[in-house]
């Protein structure tokens, strides 16, 4: 068996998710086409949605009341004329022309507020005394009202190119009236699970094999960033087929690549890659679960081909590992091939329940259970047989993110979380 000529490149944890950022902002998306506004959610915009008009495009009375001159209420109790009512959506015919010293109108939630008038009093504020209404509050000019082309002018940028559309986003562009979107088609990533002992899921694994879940898993990863997930057949532990299958894979706009970046001898996917002039990125990270993960791109050279270099990962094949990587990894450059623009990993921190003890020297994302209610939550390891125990990765809903430093963390110390 000829050597893997890769020198190992084991990185830190931030290190190596920045090393995917930089390249990730080399990648471009594919191509773009257009959908219908209403199956537009979580597709990638491709476009810039400007605002056609000011928003709001009137001065819009936040609270059903009597649209007033401020300075007609300094005093008060105050009683004025009440000269017009306004409903949202009233005609520019039927509005009042002004509102004059001692007047008012009444104005319901949405509708426009009619010049000469600086604010609106709330109508619990009021009583109707026929055509006229005392007023028992003083208000501040502007109060309740959102004055025209306050939340965007004409032309302004609503969403910007980049963005993953989601309800607000949908919304915004209903407002402007596109029906319509330019988004970025999906990248296509070839999924390839490898190892001897995997079988496909419909087929009766012998006593030492077991089914191959992480190409499921994947896909599942993949479709939610915005990929389209292409599975390949099995790749056994053996150079020429995998040679073959890994070729095949480096024809989507990113390859994934599950199993056999460990350290055995029938670990092969490095050796093979390396004979097909790969770049290796990293060859590990300094992480639990998920040490042995690689990051690289193979070129046209090797395959003979008018296309740039594809992307490729090497995930380790214990379950919790594929996920673990996947997520802090391959999403960032499946995302950038989707058009999404970058945006770094953040966590978010939930109070400990119970102490955690671990050996330090590796970061770690160990599944966990965020429970409770409200502003009362809570977060706790789900006792779990390592990262092979897809089970209680199952039951868990995020992962505690340990870092190399820490031995004992105590409970109701706040730790950080990723959300899965
Ligand atoms: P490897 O990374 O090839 O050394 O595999 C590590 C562990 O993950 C072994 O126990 C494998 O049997 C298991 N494994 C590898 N690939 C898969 C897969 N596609 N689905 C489920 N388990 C896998
Ligand atoms: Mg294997």
């Amino acid at each position: 068996m000829p050597e893997v000529s890769t020198a190992a490149k084991v990185l830190r944890f931030e290190d190596a998710r920045h090393t995917v950022e930089e390249q990730a902002a080399l990648a471009r998306p594919i191509a773009t086409e257009s959908v219908e506004l209403h199956s537009a959610a979580g597709r990638v915009l491709a476009e810039a949605v400007l605002a056609d008009r000011d928003l709001p495009p009137f001065p819009r009375s936040t609270r059903d009341g009597y649209a007033v001159r401020s300075g007609d209420l300094v005093h008060v109790p105050a009683t004025l004329d009440v000269i017009a009512e306004i409903k949202a959506g009233e005609k520019a015919a039927t509005m009042p022309t002004t509102i004059g010293a001692g007047q008012s109108a009444a104005i319901m939630t949405g509708a426009p507020v009619p010049d000469g008038a600086d604010a609106v009093v709330m109508v619990e504020y009021s009583s109707e005394r026929g055509t006229r209404v005392e007023i028992s509050k003083s208000v501040q000019p502007a109060e309740n009202i959102v004055p025209r082309g306050a939340e965007a002018r004409a032309g302004n940028f609503l969403v910007e190119s980049g963005r993953r559309l989601n309800d607000a986003a949908i919304a915004l562009a209903a407002s402007a009236g596109k029906s319509q979107l330019r988004v970025y088609k999906r990248p296509r990533v070839a999924i390839l699970s490898t190892g001897d002992e995997l079988v496909e899921v419909d087929k009766v694994p012998g006593p030492t094999e077991i089914r191959n879940s992480n190409s499921y898993s994947l896909a599942v990863q993949v479709e939610q960033a915005g990929g389209e997930a292409l599975g390949l057949p099995i790749a056994p532990d053996e150079p020429k087929q995998l040679r073959n299958l890994i070729e095949q894979g480096l024809r989507a706009d990113l390859l994934l690549m599950t199993g056999g970046v460990s350290m055995g001898r029938y670990d092969l996917v490095e050796q093979v890659l390396s004979e097909l002039q790969a770049e290796f990125f990293f060859t590990g990270a300094q992480i639990q679960p998920g040490r042995p993960v690689v990051f690289g791109k193979c070129g046209e050279r090797a395959l003979a081909r008018e296309k740039l270099a594809t992307y490729f990962f090497g995930l380790p094949g214990n379950p919790v590992s594929t996920m673990v990587t996947f997520e802090l990894f391959a999403r960032p450059m499946l995302e950038a091939l989707a058009g999404v623009s970058p945006r770094k990993l953040a966590f978010v921190h939930a109070k400990l329940k119970s102490e955690i003890k671990v050996k330090p020297g590796l970061k770690r994302f160990l599944p966990a259970i965020l429970s409770g209610e409200f502003e009362n939550t809570q977060v706790e390891l789900v006792p779990w047989q390592g990262s092979g125990d897809i089970a209680a990765t199952a039951r868990a809903n995020c992962y505690i993110v340990v870092p190399p430093d820490r031995e004992l963390i105590q409970a109701n110390e706040f730790v950080p979380i990723m959300l899965r």
